[in-house]
Parts: structure tokens; sequence; C-alpha cells
């Protein structure tokens, strides 16, 4: 065999992805330049440019794959250039839609020095200091909403997979057959899966992902506060078993993606006890408000969960992304996810034994992504969250209030932070079907248009058959002054559409 065809002088090895150390701080400083004016100036710029997709292309350009290289200081302008100017800005004292948090500076900074270590937190060899870290970050949010700190968890990478993570840690906890090995049959009982209306569509994943199929989904009716309907559910559970279905897994949700409506915990958490249930709760965006010493029984119920999903990317304000799952039983978690591969040289010291996570969740090779929220909980401590919580939802009761007096704004509802309200114009004719189908018609117009706009940034809620705007404050930048700001543009651009709409209608 010719050992080196094409000649290589392997003797001075120059690879050209590496950077002297004065040139990474020249790019380096340049950037942290940049970051620093743009957030100085974040309130001035507009939430999004509200371009379209072919603008977007044709600033980005249709270049082929380059074959040579750029100087990392010009790449580094453009690159800041172009994101800074064709972004939209969840980080924006406007931006209220969806749940996506302004991430914590802490954060940006923090995601900067993972990368730079790089720790692979799948096994503690690979990532001694990091996979403590996570496990100090797991202790401290079960802290900070009150959930058994002897429990365990990890982080993963949104709200789905944690709350996928509980779901699976539920069907292997207690589903009486070994589910693992001989999985699913039609010689078993269907398993089922509890949960309200209003839970997020992650369910429907889990039960389709997971095999179960989502008909194995039992929606329970809410009631008016958009709760879920406890007589119903115990109902459905009696129901089901007697038909010589599993019930196997109860969803409550702390903070509804629509509405923030909490369902009664500690009611569903008696049942799961009754009928020997996994009590699952999704705390996506509302666990944190369980720091309050205000928060509702209903809330600090989740301290009676099996496990609890929750995002420190919603409001724990880290950077995207960032899930968490809390079990109350740590064994629960191996028991799902743990196998042993030859090829992996784990197996530490029994006496002071390790913890590899990559046998506490599907994930294999994991980033650190515990870094970004446990350097914003030491930042500001549990103190700091409380105020900041606490003054999302004063600024969400105080928008409610304002359309609660604007008499072209009709109030919907208002839970944690989220409050939702409609335009209606003044002089509509009386109830009516067509009068709704108008409402929603308009309320769905005039949305598209403030989301483009870049004014402000909501998203919408269907309440009722209403078609609501939706502001959920997760947000500490946002200030009184841009919540007073609110209803006058609301109001301004739903004026534009109604007219519009009647001309059009009268043609
Ligand atoms: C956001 C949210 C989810 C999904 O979380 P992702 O981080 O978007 O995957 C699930 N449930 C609730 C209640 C949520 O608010």
């Amino acid at each position: 065999m010719e050992t080196n065809p094409q000649n290589i002088d392997l003797g001075k090895r120059e690879a050209p992805l590496a950077m002297t150390p004065e040139e990474f701080r020249e790019v380096g400083h340049a950037l942290v330049e940049h970051i620093a004016n743009f957030l100085g100036t974040l309130s001035e710029k507009p939430v999004t440019t509200g371009e379209a997709p072919h603008q977007i292309r044709a600033i980005l350009g249709s270049e082929p794959l380059p074959i040579t290289g750029n100087s990392p200081a010009q790449l580094m302008e453009e690159t800041t250039r172009l994101l800074f100017e064709h972004s939209l800005f969840n980080g924006h004292p406007r931006f209220w839609g969806y749940i996506t948090s302004s991430p914590a500076p802490i954060g940006i900074l923090a995601d900067m020095l993972a990368s730079t270590i790089n720790p692979n937190v799948g096994g503690f060899a690979l990532s001694p200091m990091a996979t403590e870290i996570e496990r100090q970050t797991i202790r401290w949010i079960s802290e900070l909403i009150g959930f058994p700190v002897e429990g365990g968890g990890l982080l993963v990478s949104r709200g789905n997979m944690a709350n996928f993570v509980g779901f699976l840690a539920a069907r292997t906890a207690k589903v009486p057959w070994p589910i693992r090995e001989e999985g699913l049959t039609e010689q078993r009982p269907k398993l089922l899966v509890y949960c309200a209306k209003a839970t997020h569509t992650w369910i429907e994943k889990a039960a389709d992902l997971f095999g179960l199929g989502t008909q194995s989904i039992r929606w329970i009716a809410l009631n008016a506060d958009q709760q879920m309907e406890v007589a119903a559910l115990e109902q459905q559970i009696l129901v089901d078993r007697e038909a010589g279905h599993l019930p196997f897994l109860v969803v409550g949700t702390a903070g509804t993606v629509s509405t923030g409506a909490v369902d009664p915990l500690p009611a569903l958490a008696a049942i799961c006890r009754k009928y020997d249930l996994w009590f699952h709760v999704d705390g996506a965006y509302g666990a944190p408000a369980a720091v309050l010493p205000e928060a509702s029984d209903f809330l600090k119920g989740l301290k009676e969960a099996d496990s609890v999903a929750l995002d420190p990317h919603k409001w724990l304000y880290s950077p995207l992304e960032a899930g968490c799952i809390l079990v109350r039983d740590p064994k629960t978690l191996t028991a799902t996810f743990s196998f042993h591969p030859e090829y992996y040289n784990f197996s530490g010291n029994a006496a002071d034994p390790e913890v590899n996570f990559y046998e506490y969740g599907p994930q294999n090779s994991r980033g650190f992504r515990a870094l970004k929220v446990w350097m914003a909980l030491r930042h500001i401590g549990k103190e700091g969250y409380v105020q900041m919580i606490r003054d999302d939802i004063a600024l969400s009761r105080a928008l409610f209030a304002l359309a609660e007096d604007h008499p072209l704004l009709q109030p919907i509802s208002q839970h944690l932070s989220i409050a939702t309200f409609r335009f209606v114009p003044d002089d509509l004719p009386e109830d009516s079907t067509e009068r709704e189908a108008y409402l929603n018609q308009l309320n769905k117009e005039l949305l598209d248009r403030l989301q483009g706009g870049g004014e402000a940034f909501l998203s919408n809620a269907v309440i009722g058959g209403k078609y609501c705007l939706r502001a959920c404050i997760v947000n500490f930048r946002t200030t009184i002054e841009d919540i007073k700001a609110l209803p006058e543009i609301v109001v301004r651009i739903g004026k534009e559409v109604d007219r519009e709409m009647r001309s059009a209608n009268r043609k």
C-alpha cells in the first residue's frame, strides 16, 4: 500500500478551522460589542420586520456551498448583520406571542462557555463537573417549585420531550407486564391516558409515537374556568376499567397553553392514588409560578405528582432550548431508559457511584444545557424569580383590566400571565351566528396584521368558539408603558380591518 499518495506534509499541520488566540480574541470581542449594543437598543427596534420568505431568501442569497473559506472577522460582521436586521426578537419588550421568553443575558454567556468546554453530559467520565452541575440544577428547580428534592430528573430539549419522558416513565411503572421487552400486543388490555381537552398537543404525539395510538387518549371535559372536570375524569376511569381497559396515566396541566388555566392538581393526585395511576403534571409554562408564596393551592398541588415537566426556556428565561423533567423516584427513569452496551466503559465505583445521564432519558450524547439554567438560578436566586414572575402576572392583570375598560375590547380570560380578549366594533348587529363568524374573521385578520407589523406581537386562542387575541407575558423587559400602548394599537388595526371587511362585503 502506498502510504501517502497525496504527499501530505503532516509535519506542519494547519487545520483550517483552528483560530489563534489573537484571532479568537479579536472576533470574540467584536461579537460581544455587537451583542451588548443589540441588547441596549432592542426596545427601539420593531419586534419583527415581517419580511416574507422570498425576501429573506433574496437577502441571504443562493450561493452554492463555499469551496474556500472566509475571514472569521468578516464572516462575523456579515452574520450579525443578517440576524440583527432580519429576525423576530422574542427578547423585545413587546413580544407576547406563544410562550417564548426573553433570554437571560447570563444564559447567552453561559452558552458560549458551555460550548467552550463542550462536555458530553451523557456520561460522568466525559463531563465530571457538568454532570454534577446538571444534578444540582435539577435539585434547585425542584426546590424552586416545591417538588421533593430527593427526586431526580434531567434536562431535555424541550417541553414536548420532557412530557414524553414522563409519559414513558409512567408506562414502565404502571403496566403490569414487561412492556420494554414485550411491547403492546393485541392480547393485552388497552392502555389509556386521561387529560383535559385543553392539554397541549404533545399528548397526541406521545400516544402516536409510542405506539398506543391517539384513540388511547380520553379527553376530559373542561369546566367554565377551563380546568379539567374532576367528576368526569373519575366517571371515565370507572367506565374504562369496567370495559377491561388499563388506565395508567392522568395528565394535569399547570398553565394551559391557550389560557394559562391550572387543573385542580390536588384532586387529580387523589384520584391517581385511589386508582393506582401515574400522575404527571405538564407544567411546561406554569410550574415556575409555584415559587410564589401566593400561588394557588391548585398549582402547589404539583408537589404530589409522580413527574413534572417544565421548560426553563419559558419562565426561567433560559435561551432555547431547555426542557426539564422531574420525577419523584429517580429509579423510574433508569427502569425506563437504561441499557448497557458493551462499548461503554461507564461502570464507576460502587462506593462512590456516578450518574450517567444517558441512562436517564432518550438522549445518548448530551450537550451542557444545564449551565445556562444553573447560572441564571445563581445570578438572581429564588428571590429574583419570585420578583420577575410576580411582575409578569401583575402586568398581565393590568392588560386584562385595560381590556375591561376599553369600549371596543372584550376581555375573555386571565390566568397566570396570559390574558385573552378580542376587538368588538360597537355597531355590530345583535348576537347571532353571523356576528360571531364576522368577529372571528375580523380578529384573525387583525392578528395577522399585528404580527407582521412589528409594533407588538400577540398570538391567538380559541375559547368557546371565540377567536381571541392572546398576550402571554414571560418577558422581563416588558414595562407597564408597553402594556398601556397595546389597546390603542389593537383598536387602530381592528378599526382598519373592520372598515375594509365591511366595504368588501358591500361589493
Ligand atoms: C410550551 C408547552 C409545551 C411544549 O413545550 P415545547 O418546549 O414547545 O416543546 C407543552 N405543554 C405546555 C403546557 C406548554 O406550554
